[in-house]
Parts: C-alpha cells; structure tokens; sequence
C-alpha cells in the first residue's frame, strides 16, 4: 500500500490499531507512515448518509437551537471557535494587506460565524456545506447569501462554470473527514486565484489526552475515529503533505483553550465514575452532545451537586494542564506561504 500522502510504501500487515465502527459496520485498521509520519484509518471510503445524520442529527440539534439563543450579531468575533479565532489572530493582518476586499470560501462553513466576521472585515463570502440546515440558520441569522449545500466536488464545477477564484479558501476541521486528502486539495487548487491563501486547522493527533481519551473512552469520542475522522495529522505530517501537494504551509499550535480541554477532562471522569451514578449525570454521546435521564426532586439535587463537584475539579484541573501540557494543544493551524 501507498501513503496517501508522500507516496511512501507502507506494510500492510503492519497497522497500530484496529476500530469497529457501529455507524458503517466496518472494520478498519489504522496505518502510520514511517517516511512523513501521517496516520489514516483504512478502508477510505465516504459515506454521505452517515456523515449527515451525525453531524445534522445526533451532534447539533441541541448545538443549534443553543446557537440561535446566544450568537451574538454585534460582536461577531465572539461566536467563532477558538481555532477560527487563534487562525484570525495570527493571519487576518496578512490577509488584509494582500486580498483585503477579496473572495474567500470557506468549506463546511456550518452556519457561516466566519463568513459573516470576514465579510465584517471587508471580504466577499461564499460558503458550501451538506448540512442544509445549518446553512438554513447562517442565512437567517447573520443574513448570508453566498451559501450553497453542495460537496466540493459540486461547487467546483458549479464555480468554474460561473468563473468563480478565490482569494482565500479556508477549511477549519475538514481535511481529517476527507477520504482523498490529494484529491481534495487539487480540487481547492482549481477554483484558488494564482496568487490565493488556503488556510484552516486540524486536531491535533498528538494532543495532551489525545491517546488517552481515544483508547479508554472510545464510545464518548467516536468522533474521532471513522467514518467520520480519517486522517490524524501531527505537525510533521500535516507541513510534509502540503509540501506534497504543492502548497507549502505555515503549521502552528493553537492557543491552549482552557474550557475545551476541560471538556476532555470531564469525559473522562464521567466515563469512569459515570457508570457508577448510571443515570444521575449527563450521558455524553459525542463530543457536543449530552442527555440527562429523569430524576426526582432528591435526585436532581444529588446531581447538581456531584456536576458542580466534578465541574470545578475538572476546572483546575484543565488549568494545571494547560501550564504543563502547553505544547500539546487540540488543533494544528495552517497557512499558505506567501505565493508570488
Ligand atoms: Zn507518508
């Protein structure tokens, strides 16, 4: 076998780790490679189906209706996440020098917190994404027009008929769902101006509780494995591959998110005390998702104080982590050097 990235041959009696997947019914086997050090999960192989329902269904319906109550259409900075923000902080200087006033695409642009902070920014906003509904919200929300429910495949064609390039094209947490990684890019590539940015992020494979939560709380982070994660890039490997594909880009750690590790943190100490007050505390399907059983008034009181107890535990704890742990982030940053 190939390294879908470098190329390099790969041994494929040699895989690390073996993962069966409910939502396909699959098994698959996760190969390293030695050469740019990439790991992808084996076979690659898309399923539309089941990345909607999800994504539409099991993660965001909560997610959503919390958005709608709390974006904030004033200080649209505010509502993007952390990586969006980090990516901003680091780039949008750059971005406005050269391409201020520019296009930019953003790639599963969910319901459009980015497009809508850049077009803020003086940039003119296009977004495709499957999920019809979260487009639904972005253009009733922040008033967006540019949005289109299509696979990048559907709007490539779509964009080189209208005679569409881009500025900027941006794909926060989308390279590790692809199935072609090459592929993917080359597509962003055609419908990229001569002188156009990519940018975006990916997890981190080598995040602090990364392995940890991936082993032993395997059902609370499905997310993270196929058919939804394909690919773990580290920094090494995710330079390497856009080396490979002929866009150099720049890799940074994101800024150490405090709340978000602290999520981690609480998976795991529900995943091991959970099982002990059954239904008393929130049963995390995902990584967005949680349901609480019905308790009586005795119980509801029990249960906010063991949330509370394990809410500030896991507080400090993330804080300690994030003084020792600081170069071990969740996510990777990339973007595209400067073309001439
Ligand atoms: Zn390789």
């Amino acid at each position: 076998m190939e390294c879908i990235s470098c190329g390099a041959r790969i041994d494929e009696s040699k895989y690390k780790d073996v993962h069966y997947s409910r939502y396909s019914q699959m098994n698959y086997k996760l190969y390293h490679c030695d050469n740019c050090d990439i790991e992808f999960w084996v076979p690659l192989e898309f399923f539309e189906d089941i990345y909607k329902k999800f994504y539409a269904e099991e993660t965001m319906d909560i997610y959503s209706a919390y958005f709608e109550m709390f974006v904030d259409k004033e200080n649209l900075f505010s509502n993007l996440y952390e990586t969006q923000k980090s990516f901003l902080k680091e780039f949008l200087a750059i971005l406005k020098r050269d391409i201020g006033g520019g296009k930019v695409l953003d790639v599963g642009c969910g319901k459009g917190e980015f497009l809508a902070y850049m077009r803020r920014e003086g940039f003119e906003v296009f977004g495709i994404d499957l999920d019809g509904s979260s487009l639904e919200i972005g253009r009733k929300l922040f008033n967006l027009d540019n949005l289109y429910e299509m696979s990048l495949d559907e709007f490539v064609e779509y964009a080189e008929r209208e005679g569409l390039r881009f500025d900027l094209i941006t794909f926060f947490e989308v390279l590790e769902h692809q199935v072609d990684i090459k592929g993917f890019v080359n597509k962003v590539k055609r419908i990229l101006s001569p002188r156009g940015y990519i940018g975006g992020s990916v997890p981190n494979r080598n995040r602090f509780l990364g392995s940890f939560t991936s082993k032993l709380v395997k059902s609370f982070t499905l997310g993270d494995f196929p058919p939804h994660h394909f690919i773990m890039f580290s920094k090494v490997s995710l330079e390497k591959f856009f080396e490979n594909v002929g866009i150099p880009c720049k890799v940074v750690y994101s800024k150490f998110d405090v709340f978000s590790q602290q999520r981690d943190i609480l998976h795991v100490i529900y995943s091991f005390v959970g099982k002990l007050f059954g239904k008393i505390l929130p049963n995390f399907n995902s990584f967005y998702y949680s349901s609480y059983g019905k308790l009586g008034f005795v119980g509801s009181i029990f249960r906010s104080i063991l949330i509370f107890f394990f809410g500030i535990t896991s507080f400090f704890l993330s804080i300690l982590v994030s003084l020792f742990f600081i170069w071990k982030p969740k996510v990777l940053i990339f973007f595209s050097e400067r073309r001439v």
